[in-house]
C-alpha cells in the first residue's frame, strides 16, 4: 500500500480519531490536508509530525464545519492549493447529551450541520475530480449509534444514522468510476469526545463517574475496552488500499463487538 502522490483531506484531524486517521494516512505518504480546532503551537507540532512521515508538507485549515459557506471556503481552497482530494475523510463531530424535550434547537442543527451537511458538501465538491482521475476514497466516522441507540442523545444518533445513509448512496451511486464511499463505525473510543460527555451522563442517569465508564460505556462493548485511535487509522490506510477496492456503501464495525450483540 502507497499513498504517494494522493491528495488527502481528514476533517477533525487536530485531535482522536482524525489525528490518528491523518498519520495513517501519512506514514502512506498522502499529502494531507487536516483540519479542526486548537492550541496554534500543538497544531504545528502535529503537521510537522505528520510532514516528517509523509515527506510532504502538510496544510491546516481551522474551518468552522457547521457554517456551510466555511466548508465550501475549505473545499475550494483544497481545489486551489492541492488540485482536488482523492481521499476524504469526514471524520469531524461532536456530541451533546441530552433528554430530547430540552435538547437545544441551535445544538440539534450544529451537530447535524457538522456531521451530516459537511460531508454532503465536501463529497458533492471532490467527486468530480475523483471522477476524472478515475479513482477516490470517501469515508465517514459514522459510529456504533449509525445503527443502534442508547438515550439522550438523539441528534448524534440521527446525524450517524444518516452519514450511514449517506456513504451507503454513494456506494451504489459512483460503483462503476473507481470511487468507493464507506462507513466505518467504531465503539467508544477514548478521545476527548467521550470524556466530556462523562459529566452530562452523570447527571442525566444519577451516575459516578466510574459507574458511567464501566456500567455504561465499557458495558456496551463485549471486548469490554476501549477502541484505540490507531486501530481506525489502519483501517482507514487499508480501506485506501487497492485491497480494498471492492468495499463500497458498506457500514463497517470497528466495536468490539458492541452491534453483534
Ligand atoms: P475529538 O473530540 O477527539 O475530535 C474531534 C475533532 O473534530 C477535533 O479535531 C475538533 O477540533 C474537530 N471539530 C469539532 N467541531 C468542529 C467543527 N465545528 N468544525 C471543524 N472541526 C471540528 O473526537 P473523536 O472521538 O476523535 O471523534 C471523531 C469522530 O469519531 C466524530 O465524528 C465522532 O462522532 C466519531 N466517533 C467517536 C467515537 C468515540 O468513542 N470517541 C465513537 C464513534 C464515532
Amino acid at each position: 500500500m502507497n499513498l504517494k502522490g494522493k491528495t488527502a483531506l481528514v476533517t477533525g484531524s487536530t485531535s482522536g480519531i482524525g489525528a490518528a486517521c491523518a498519520m495513517a494516512l501519512a506514514e502512506q505518504g498522502a499529502t494531507l490536508m487536516i483540519n479542526g480546532f486548537g492550541e496554534a503551537e500543538a497544531i504545528a507540532a502535529l503537521q510537522a509530525e505528520l510532514s516528517a512521515k509523509s515527506g510532504a508538507p502538510v496544510l491546516h485549515s481551522d474551518a468552522d464545519l457547521s457554517d456551510g459557506a466555511a466548508v465550501q471556503a475549505l473545499a475550494d481552497r483544497c481545489l486551489k492549493e492541492l488540485g482536488g482530494i482523492d481521499i476524504l475523510v469526514n471524520n469531524a463531530g461532536i456530541q451533546h447529551v441530552c433528554p430530547v424535550e430540552d435538547f437545544p434547537i441551535d445544538m440539534w442543527r450544529k451537530m447535524q450541520a457538522i456531521m451530516v451537511d459537511a460531508p454532503f458538501l465536501l463529497c458533492r465538491a471532490f467527486v468530480p475530480g475523483m471522477k476524472d482521475r478515475g479513482w477516490g476514497r470517501i469515508l465517514a466516522t459514522a459510529s456504533a449509534h449509525g445503527s443502534v441507540a442508547s438515550p439522550n442523545k438523539s441528534s448524534y444518533i440521527a446525524a450517524k444514522h444518516a452519514v450511514v445513509g449517506l456513504m451507503r448512496a454513494l456506494g451504489v451511486e459512483l460503483a462503476q468510476t473507481g470511487i468507493t464511499a464507506n462507513a466505518i463505525s467504531p465503539g467508544y473510543v477514548w478521545t476527548p469526545l467521550v470524556e466530556n460527555q462523562i459529566p452530562d451522563t452523570m447527571r442525566t442517569r444519577n451516575m459516578s463517574r466510574d459507574q458511567v465508564i464501566n456500567d455504561v460505556l465499557l458495558a456496551a462493548i463485549p471486548q469490554r475496552k476501549f477502541v484505540m485511535p490507531d486501530q481506525v487509522g489502519a483501517f482507514v490506510a487499508f480501506l485506501c488500499s487497492d485491497a480494498a477496492s471492492a468495499i463500497t456503501g458498506a457500514n463497517l464495525a470497528v466495536d468490539g463487538g458492541w452491534t453483534a450483540q
